[in-house]
């Protein structure tokens, strides 16, 4: 098995990367380092079975030998990260997914795509299922992301209908893990920096929005699985374990042991006031559910801080 991994050397994709080799595929990694690290691929890069192809996804790629699997991971993914690049995060949705797709369909290959809990945009309806269409701002500042990989989402259903791609689209819920960047402006690196450091935490809005976190390990094995079922519509893959952003601020003190204030900023726009994935049809397909728990997570990411910030 030949598997291709655009922005597999992001946090998300150099997980995929790595278990994808366990698994005894060769990887091929196509990213720009738009966002991602060289660091997070380093334990890789000797490896025989895996190539790194340094690649605009939204620019066309024609990749030599067999191509089994291609999974579309290349986007910023950080709110900071995509409203700093809002014109590359649209493109890497629209023309890389045509160009991703393009590779699958020219190789026969299965195709699976990461879409995200932001195309349910501000929701309505908790916890969320994969049949809500959706409450997304079309031009507010998180418009560049949610309609990018909405748009995503609608190339992939048409490769599926019109030229038979055999297809799969992930909906991910807020995840977590080693290999986030410390500055990526997310609420876990942020909150897990600021109290290793001493510094306050800064809550937005009075932190009463609520998030339920994945760790990484457990999105990973839903993706495998779903990659290798016969179901091409949506699937959430997230945590349920909901809790608000001040819980969690609370939380991420006493795992680091942190002696930090809590400091309050303006809520940004847009920000979705409740997420919670329903996670009935994953169980259902694909026999998954998270294994690890908040607690057990958290203490193996904070691990991977405290050396970074020394
Ligand atoms: P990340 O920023 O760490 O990884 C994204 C990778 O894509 C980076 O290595 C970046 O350099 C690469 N990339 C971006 N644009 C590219 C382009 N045009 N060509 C080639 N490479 C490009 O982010 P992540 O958290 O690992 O997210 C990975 C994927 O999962 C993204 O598609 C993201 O939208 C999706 N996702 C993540 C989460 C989460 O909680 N982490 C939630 C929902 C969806
Ligand atoms: N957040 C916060 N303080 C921070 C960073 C984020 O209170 O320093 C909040 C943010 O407003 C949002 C939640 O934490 O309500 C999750 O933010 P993140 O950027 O991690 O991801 P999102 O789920 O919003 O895409």
């Amino acid at each position: 098995m030949r598997t291709l991994i655009t922005g597999g050397a992001g946090f998300i994709g150099s997980h995929l990367s790595e278990r994808f080799l366990a698994e005894g595929h060769s990887v091929v990694c196509v990213d720009n380092f738009i966002t991602g690290r060289p660091e997070n691929i380093r334990h890789l890069v000797d490896n025989p079975k895996f190539r790194v192809i340094v690649h605009d996804i939204s620019k066309p790629l024609f990749v030599d030998g067999l191509i089994d699997n291609v999974l579309h991971f290349a986007s910023p993914a950080s709110p900071v990260d995509y409203q700093k690049s809002p014109i590359q995060t649209l493109k890497v949705g629209s023309l890389g997914s045509h160009v991703a797709l393009g590779i699958a369909k020219a190789h026969g290959a299965r195709y699976l795509t990461a879409s995200t809990s932001e195309v349910y945009g501000d929701p309505e309806i908790h916890p969320q299922t994969e049949d809500y269409w959706g409450h997304v701002n079309p031009v507010g500042e998180r418009s560049m992301y949610d309609e990018s990989k909405r748009f995503a989402e609608a190339m992939t259903m048409a490769y599926h209908r019109e030229h038979g791609v055999r297809t799969h689209i992930v909906r991910i819920f807020n995840t977590y893990g080693e290999r986030m960047r410390l500055d990526d402006g997310r609420v876990l690196p942020n909150f897990v920096g600021q109290a290793l450091r001493g510094e306050s935490l800064t809550v937005y809005g009075e932190g009463q929005q609520t998030r339920s976190f994945c760790y990484v390990s457990d999105l990973v094995d839903g993706i495998f699985r779903l990659l290798h079922s016969d179901y091409h519509m949506p699937v959430n893959i997230g945590n349920p374990s909901e809790l608000t952003i001040l819980e969690f601020a609370k939380e991420i003190l006493k795992h680091t042991g942190s002696k930090s204030q809590i400091v309050y900023k303006p809520l940004p726009s847009d920000d979705p006031k409740q997420r919670r994935p329903d996670i009935s049809l994953a169980r259902k397909l694909l026999g998954w559910e998270p294994k690890v728990s908040r607690e057990e997570g958290l203490k193996q990411t904070i691990e991977h801080f405290r050396k970074k910030v020394g």
